[in-house]
C-alpha cells in the first residue's frame, strides 16, 4: 500500500471542477464526469469533468477575448517575466506536481521529478527568453519605380488548441503553452482523459504567475468529444498536437475546413543500431533506457534494436539480465524502477501485441507476462525482449508503446540503413559505433527527425524535435517551434 500525501488527497477531492475557463474552475455543464484511476492499483482516486463542445466554445471565446483585450498587446518583457515566474512556480511545486503525475500516469516518482518536472521548468524558461527576441527582417527590395522600405513583423496567430497525450502531460503543456504565450497567443488545453490532474494545477499556477485569466484555459473530457470540438472549432487558429498518427490524420481532415495551422508530433517505431565496434556497455545501457523509460510509453522509444551478429549474443544476454532485474512497483513506492502502464486500455493493447509476437514465431527472451501477486490489480507488464523477429511481424512494424523490445540481426551497413528506413514512421534513430566516419555517414541517411550518435533519449529545449513521414508535421522545441506560433506580415512603406 502506498499513502497519498494529505495535500494531494485534498486536491483529488475537488477534481470534478477540472475545467478552467477565464481563470474559474468549473464542472461540465452536463454534470458528466470521468473516473480518475491510479494505474498502480486500478482504484478510482478522483473524477474529472467530461467537458464537450459547450465548454470548448466557452473556452475559445474567453481565450479570444483575452487575446484581443490583453495578451497580444502585453509587452514582450512582461510576457517573458510571467513565463519565468511560471517556471519558478512549477519548480517550487515540483513535489506536488510530480506526485500527481505519478498517480495519474504511473511512472516512478523520481522519473516524474527529474525528467518531467525538470524539463517542464527548463522548457518554460527557454521559451520565456524568446518573447523578447522574436523579430522580423528588413528586406532589400527593388521596386520598378521609386523606392520602398519593407519590413516584416512576426505576429501571434490567436487561440491555440493544445491537445496533449497521457505519457508526458506536464512536459507537453510547457512545450505548447511556452511558445504560444511567448509569442502572444492564448491557449485552450485538452489533456488526455486518462491524465488531466496536472493540467488543473498548471492553469492555477499560470494565474498565480500573473498570467491574466483566459490566457491559459483547460477543458478536460473525452478525445472524441472535447478533442473533436477543438479541432472542428472555427475560432482555433492553430492546433498543437502530440499523440497517435490516427488522431493526427483526423486533425488534418478537420483543419482542411478551418484552415487552422498544425504542428503534429506523432508516433514512432524507432531504430537503434549497434555496430560491432561500439562501446557495448554504453550501447546496452542506451538500449535499456531507450525502451524502458516511462514503461516504453515514449514516442521516441527505441523499439527496434538492430545488433550486428558479432556482438548479438553478448548484447541480448546483457539486456535480458538487466531487464529481469528491473523492480516493478507502484510509482510512489521508493524502490520502484518501473511502474504500470497508463490504463487498462493500454495494457490490453500492449499485451495483444506481445501475444501476436509469440504467435508469429518470435522468441521471448525475458518477460512477456503480467506480474501477479500484489501487482495484479495494477496495469503492469513485465519488461519484455523478443529475438528472432522478422521485419514483417506486427511487433516489428506497429508502435507498441509499452516495455517491449524487438531485437534484429544485420550484416551490412547499407542493409541496416534500408531496414531502419523501411517504416512509415521516422521520428528518431540512434547509432552506436566508434567509427566517426560511419557514424556521420549513417546519420545522414537515416530518415528521422532526430539521430543520436552514441546516446539515446536526450532532448533539449533549444533543439527542434519532430518527425519525418508519418511521425508528424512541424517541430516542437527550438526556434522552429517558436516561429510556428507566429504569422509573418510584410509592411511596405513608400519612400517616394
Ligand atoms: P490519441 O492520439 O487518441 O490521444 C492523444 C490525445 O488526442 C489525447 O488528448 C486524446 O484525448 C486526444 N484525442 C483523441 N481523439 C481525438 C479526436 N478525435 N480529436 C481530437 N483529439 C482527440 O492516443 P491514444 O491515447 O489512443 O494512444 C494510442 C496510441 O497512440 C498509443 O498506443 C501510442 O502508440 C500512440 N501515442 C503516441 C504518443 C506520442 O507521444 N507521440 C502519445 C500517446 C499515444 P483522450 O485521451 O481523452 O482520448
Amino acid at each position: 500500500m502506498v499513502e497519498i500525501p494529505p495535500a494531494v488527497a485534498k486536491f483529488l477531492d475537488g477534481t470534478h471542477q477540472s475545467i478552467v475557463i477565464g481563470g474559474e474552475r468549473r464542472e461540465a455543464r452536463s454534470g458528466n464526469t470521468i473516473d480518475v484511476r491510479d494505474p498502480g492499483t486500478g482504484e478510482v482516486i478522483g473524477r474529472i469533468a467530461a467537458g464537450g463542445p459547450d465548454e470548448i466554445d466557452l473556452a475559445v471565446g474567453d481565450a479570444r477575448r483575452a487575446f484581443e483585450e490583453e495578451w497580444r498587446d502585453t509587452k514582450p518583457a512582461a510576457r517573458e517575466r510571467a513565463l519565468l515566474t511560471l517556471a519558478d512556480l512549477v519548480e517550487a511545486n515540483a513535489e506536488e506536481l510530480a506526485t500527481l503525475e505519478t498517480l495519474d500516469v504511473g511512472k516512478p516518482l523520481t522519473e516524474s521529478l527529474y525528467v518531467d518536472l525538470h524539463y517542464a521548468a527548463t522548457s518554460l524558461r527557454y521559451f520565456a527568453g524568446w518573447a523578447t527576441k522574436i523579430s522580423g527582417d528588413v528586406h532589400p527590395v527593388s521596386p520598378p519605380v521609386g523606392d520602398a522600405f519593407v519590413y516584416t513583423r512576426r505576429e501571434p496567430l490567436g487561440v491555440v488548441g493544445a491537445i496533449v497525450p497521457w505519457n508526458y502531460p506536464m512536459l507537453f503543456y510547457t512545450w505548447k503553452v511556452g511558445p504560444a504565450l511567448a509569442t502572444g497567443n492564448t491557449v485552450v488545453i485538452k489533456p488526455s482523459e486518462f491524465t488531466s490532474l496536472t493540467a488543473i494545477r498548471f492553469a492555477e499556477l499560470a494565474l498565480e504567475a500573473g498570467i491574466p485569466p483566459g490566457v491559459v484555459n483547460v477543458v478536460t473530457g473525452y478525445g472524441a468529444e472535447a478533442g473533436q470540438a477543438i479541432i472542428d472549432h472555427p475560432g482555433i487558429a492553430k492546433i498543437s498536437f502530440t499523440g497517435s498518427t490516427a488522431t493526427g490524420r483526423k486533425i488534418l481532415a478537420a483543419t482542411a475546413n478551418t484552415m487552422a495551422k498544425v504542428t503534429l508530433e506523432l508516433g514512432g517505431k524507432s531504430a537503434n543500431i549497434i555496430f560491432p565496434d561500439a562501446d557495448l556497455d554504453a550501447a546496452v545501457q542506451g538500449a535499456l533506457f531507450g525502451i524502458f523509460l516511462n514503461q516504453g510509453q515514449v514516442c521516441a522509444a527505441g523499439s527496434r534494436l538492430f545488433v550486428h551478429p558479432a556482438v548479438h549474443k553478448e548484447v541480448v544476454e546483457a539486456i535480458a539480465q538487466e531487464a529481469e532485474a528491473i523492480v516493478l512497483g507502484h510509482g510512489l513506492a521508493p524502490d520502484t524502477q518501473m511502474g504500470p502502464l497508463v490504463s487498462d486500455v493500454q495494457l490490453a493493447r500492449v499485451a495483444g501485441l506481445v501475444d501476436s509476437g509469440r504467435q508469429q514465431g518470435a522468441t521471448v527472451v525475458c518477460g512477456g507476462e503480467r506480474p501477479g501477486g500484489d501487482l495484479a490489480p495494477g496495469y503492469f507488464m513485465q519488461p519484455t525482449v523478443f529475438t528472432d523477429v522478422k521485419d514483417d511481424m506486427r511487433i516489428a512494424r506497429e508502435e507498441i508503446f509499452g516495455p517491449v523490445l524487438s531485437v534484429f540481426s544485420f550484416d551490412e551497413e547499407d542493409e541496416v540503413i534500408a531496414r531502419a528506413n523501411a517504416s512509415r514512421y521516422g521520428l528518431v534513430a540512434a547509432v552506436w559505433t566508434n567509427d566517426l566516419k560511419r557514424a556521420h555517414r549513417v546519420a545522414a541517411q537515416l530518415e528521422a527527425g532526430t539521430v543520436w550518435l552514441n546516446a539515446y533519449n536526450v532532448l533539449d529545449p533549444t533543439t527542434p524535435f519532430g518527425g519525418y513521414k508519418d511521425s508528424g508535421i512541424g517541430r516542437d522545441l527550438g526556434l522552429e517551434a517558436v516561429h510556428s506560433f507566429t504569422q509573418t506580415k510584410s509592411v511596405w512603406v513608400n519612400l517616394d
